[in-house]
C-alpha cells in the first residue's frame, strides 16, 4: 500500500482564494481591510522566517499587516506595553505575538503576554481565555496548527466521529488543542507524551495517529495500523548524515537534496510509514502551510466579529 498524500499545501492555496473574496467585502464595507498586528521582540532567525511568511500571507490576501518590532532588551513591560496599545486600536482586529521570547524576560513571561492580547484579538488562540473555551467546546479562536489539521481531514473526508484518535505530543500549541478538536468531534482520544509507555502500541490503536514531537523519524512502520490516517506536524532540521541515511535510502532525491544542501526539513514521521498508512501528511507541503492560512481565518472572523458582522468561527464543530 502506498498512502494517499493530504496536500496541505494545495489546499492552503484554496482556502486563500476562498478568503480573498471575503476580505475584499470586509473592506468595502467597513472602509477599511481586516487589520493583523505582529509582535516580534528580538532577532531570532527562525521567528524572522516565520514572521516574514505571516506579514507577506496576510498582505497577500488583502489585510493590512503591520509588523512592531521590539529590541532583544525590550522588558516584560514593554511588551504588554505595545500589546496593550494594540488591544486598544481600532484598525487591528488580531494580535499575534511571535514565541519566544527573549529569555530574559522570565519564565511565564510568555503565558502572561499571550493572556494580554484581547480574547477578541487573539488569533493565535494561545490566550487562556481562548484555551477555556475551547476546553468547553464552544471555540472562538482556536490555534491555527491544530484547526488547520481538522481542516486538512474534514475536506479530504477522514471520519473523525467514533475513530480512535492518538495524539503525541502534549503542549500547548499543538497537542493539547489537537486532543481536544478531535474529542469534539466524537473520536476517542490518547495522549502520548515522552512518559508513555510502549508508545509504538499505543499508537498501532489509531485510525488517527497525530505526531506533533519534534523528533525526526520517531514514528516508525511499526507504530502504524495498517491503513490508518498519520497527520506528521514535526519540524525538524536534519544536518547530520547519519539521520539523513536513516530516513532515505542514499539514491533517494530528498537524500541528495540533504547532500547539496547540507539539511534538510523532515516530520516526526519515518517515511516508511507511506508503505503502511492509510493517508499521510507531507513534509514540507502538509500541516505547515495550512497554520498560516488559519492564522488568516482567524483573522478574518475576528474582524468579523469586532465589527459585528456574522462571526463564521473557522473550525466550528460541523454536525
Ligand atoms: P514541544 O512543546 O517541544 O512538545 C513536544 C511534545 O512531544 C511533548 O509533549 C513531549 O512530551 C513529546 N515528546 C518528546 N519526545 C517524545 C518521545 N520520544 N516520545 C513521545 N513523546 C515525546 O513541541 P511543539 O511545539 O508541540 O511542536 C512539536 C513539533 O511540531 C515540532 O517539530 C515543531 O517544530 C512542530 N510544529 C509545527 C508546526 C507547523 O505549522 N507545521 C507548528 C507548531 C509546531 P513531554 O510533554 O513529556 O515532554
Amino acid at each position: 500500500m502506498t498512502a494517499r498524500v493530504l496536500d496541505g499545501q494545495a489546499l492552503a492555496t484554496r482556502m486563500q482564494e476562498e478568503i480573498k473574496p471575503a476580505v475584499k467585502a470586509f473592506t468595502a464595507e467597513c472602509g477599511r481591510p481586516p487589520g493583523l498586528g505582529i509582535v516580534l521582540v528580538g532577532n531570532d532567525p527562525a521567528s524572522e522566517v516565520y514572521v516574514r511568511h505571516k506579514v507577506k500571507a496576510g498582505s497577500d490576501v488583502g489585510f493590512r499587516v503591520d509588523l512592531e518590532r521590539l529590541p532583544e532588551t525590550a522588558t516584560l513591560a514593554d511588551t504588554l506595553a505595545l500589546v496593550g496599545q494594540l488591544n486598544a486600536s481600532d484598525v487591528h482586529d488580531g494580535i499575534l505575538v511571535q514565541a519566544p521570547l527573549p529569555k530574559a524576560m522570565g519564565g511565564g513571561a510568555t503565558q502572561r503576554v499571550f493572556d494580554a492580547i484581547r480574547p477578541e484579538k487573539d488569533v493565535d488562540g494561545f490566550g487562556a481565555e481562548s484555551v477555556g473555551l475551547l476546553v468547553q467546546n464552544r471555540p472562538k479562536l482556536v490555534a491555527c496548527t491544530p484547526a488547520g489539521i481538522v481542516e486538512l481531514l474534514e475536506r479530504n473526508n477522514v471520519p473523525i466521529r467514533g475513530r480512535h484518535a492518538v495524539v503525541i505530543g502534549r503542549s500547548d500549541i499543538v497537542g493539547k488543542p489537537m486532543a481536544l478538536l478531535l474529542l469534539h468531534r466524537d473520536a476517542t482520544v490518547t495522549i502520548a507524551h515522552s512518559r508513555t509507555a510502549d508508545l509504538a502500541a499505543v499508537c498501532r490503536q489509531a485510525d488517527i495517529l497525530v505526531a506533533a514531537v519534534g523528533k525526526a523519524g520517531l514514528v516508525r512502520r511499526d507504530f502504524v495500523k495498517p491503513g490508518a490516517t498519520v497527520v506528521d506536524v514535526g519540524m525538524n532540521r536534519v544536518t547530520d548524515e547519519a539521520t539523513a541515511a536513516d530516513l532515505y535510502p542514499r539514491d533517494h532525491p530528498r537524500f541528495a537534496l540533504f547532500s547539496a544542501k547540507g539539511s534538510l526539513l523532515v516530520g516526526d514521521v519515518h517515511p516508511e510509514v507511506a508503505e503502511v498508512a492509510g493517508a499521510l501528511t507531507p513534509v514540507p507541503g502538509g500541516v505547515g502551510p495550512l497554520t498560516i492560512t488559519m492564522l488568516m481565518m482567524n483573522t478574518l472572523s475576528a474582524a468579523r466579529h469586532r465589527v459585528g458582522a456574522n462571526h463564521v468561527d473557522a473550525v466550528a464543530p460541523r454536525e
